[in-house]
């Protein structure tokens, strides 16, 4: 507990001393720059408050209902620590699933309370609705140091309409808003960016890490700064492509993205993933990247096959490129060997997407060796990015990591440089 303490206000003090100004870079996709400057949970008196916690607590179960993995549980922990430490009255709050705005007890916070009472040594309280009698009589009883935590946000359906009058409701609970479900951050929901137009609205440690460490990097990266980008589809990370492009001193394209880039250049991809209709962004961006000075690296060879199966057999294809019949689904030898280099004389590696089709253990060797390449680098290490992120996870590598964003689509938005509403609501420092 002191520990984490002690470090996260490490983090915070590093983070806000750093001269961060607001709106510093306009934003090439037109939205504004994302802040960092923003007050946290230790900036507010707490002691004896009632304070409104959106949390993460949406965590993967089982057909009967038990938690299959509580690591979001456990990454709220700090947050909740800390107020129930300085005698906060502390009222919890999170989405589960998609009940699309009916009461559904398939998707009750329910095992979640009983989760988190084991994991902070003390009960926590559940109340039996959102807004309702029973949420507002447990808010008003609680004493401090206290946790209730209400019923699942999306039972009604104005949560995700961002409807003033739930936002309201659920401000009326509490007298300070904390936002700490980075996870959500780039959703304008009632729970995630309505409420805080009622309350004063501060940042957990969880999103104050994550826009600490990612906001950082962006900003003032130490270098080189190389992005490592992968996975399925140009179109899903366009912005990112283009943020990052004006930021980095090397791009590494992989993962099916890369026969995009490929077939723009020329080269023989077979029957590999390729977005026809991105062929223009793509020589697009290799025309910015020559003009900003950014070397961009490609694959080299590419281990492929005649089909995407778990058992098509897997065989490299060389710098000639590959024949119709065969799709690429791994970055091959070399072309790990190339990225490998890059990686690790980089100050700075942030990386989103997979190489290859990781699912596959015959196609995962080019993720797994990319994730080895950066964990031993000695960089500083950012992964965003909901697929990266289990990857590092699975692979054993999660610890060697600076940084695993918890947020998939909210880490993306953050690293395309947009500014996510749930952050932009926040109180500045
Ligand atoms: P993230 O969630 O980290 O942003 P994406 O969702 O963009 O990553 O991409 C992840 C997916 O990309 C994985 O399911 C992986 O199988 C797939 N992928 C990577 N390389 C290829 C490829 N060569 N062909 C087809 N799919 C691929
Ligand atoms: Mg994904």
């Amino acid at each position: 507990m002191g520990f984490f303490l002690i470090f996260f206000r490490y983090i915070c003090i590093m983070s806000f001393d750093n001269d961060l100004t607001k709106n510093a870079d306009p934003n090439p996709l037109g939205g504004i720059a994302v802040h960092y400057n923003k007050k946290t949970i230790e900036d507010m008196e707490m002691t004896g408050k009632r304070v409104l916690v959106r949390c993460d607590f949406n965590v993967p179960q089982d057909e009967t209902g038990a938690i299959t993995a509580d690591g979001r549980i456990v990454k709220s922990l700090p947050t909740i620590r800390y107020l129930m430490g300085v005698g906060a009255r502390v009222i919890l709050c999170s989405h589960l699933g998609r009940p699309k705005g009916t009461v559904n007890p398939k998707f009750s916070l329910g095992p979640v309370a009983v989760r988190l009472s084991e994991l902070l040594g003390q009960p926590v309280t559940m109340a039996m609705d959102t807004v309702g009698e029973d949420a507002r009589a447990q808010a008003a009883a609680l004493h401090d140091g206290e946790v209730l935590l209400l019923e699942n946000v999306r039972f009604d359906a104005r949560e995700t309409k961002n409807d003033p009058a739930f936002s309201e409701a659920l401000a009326s609970l509490a007298e300070i808003y904390v936002n700490d479900a980075f996870g959500t951050a780039h959703r304008a929901h009632a729970s995630t960016a309505g409420v805080a137009a009622f309350l004063p609205a501060v940042c957990g440690y969880l999103i104050g890490r994550e826009i600490d460490i990612m906001g950082s990097a962006l900003q003032d990266p130490k270098r080189p700064f190389v992005a490592v980008l992968g996975g399925v589809k140009v179109s899903d990370k366009i912005g990112v492509i283009n943020n990052l492009l004006e930021k980095v001193d090397t791009l590494i394209i992989g993962g099916a993205m890369a026969y995009t880039f490929d077939m723009a250049k020329g080269g023989a991809v077979g029957a590999s993933r390729v977005e026809t209709d991105k062929l223009a962004y793509a020589r697009e961006m290799m025309q910015k990247a020559e003009q900003m000075g950014v070397k961009i690296l490609l694959p080299i060879d590419n281990i492929c096959a005649d089909r995407f199966a778990a058992d098509a057999i897997p065989m490299v294809c060389g710098a000639k490129g590959i024949s119709d019949k065969f799709m690429g689904l791994d970055i091959g030898p070399l072309t790990v060997k190339l990225f490998s280099q890059a990686i690790q004389n980089a100050g700075t590696v942030v990386w989103n997407g997979p190489m290859g089709v990781f699912e596959f253990e015959a196609f995962a060797e080019g993720t797994r060796a990319i994730a080895r390449a950066i964990a031993q680098s000695g960089a500083v290490s950012i992964i965003g990015g909901g697929d990266s992120a289990a990857a590092v996870e699975q692979m054993g590598f999660a610890d060697k990591m600076t940084h695993i964003s918890t947020g998939g689509g909210a880490s993306l938005e953050f690293l395309e440089g947009l500014e996510l509403p749930g952050i932009a609501c926040l109180l500045d420092k």
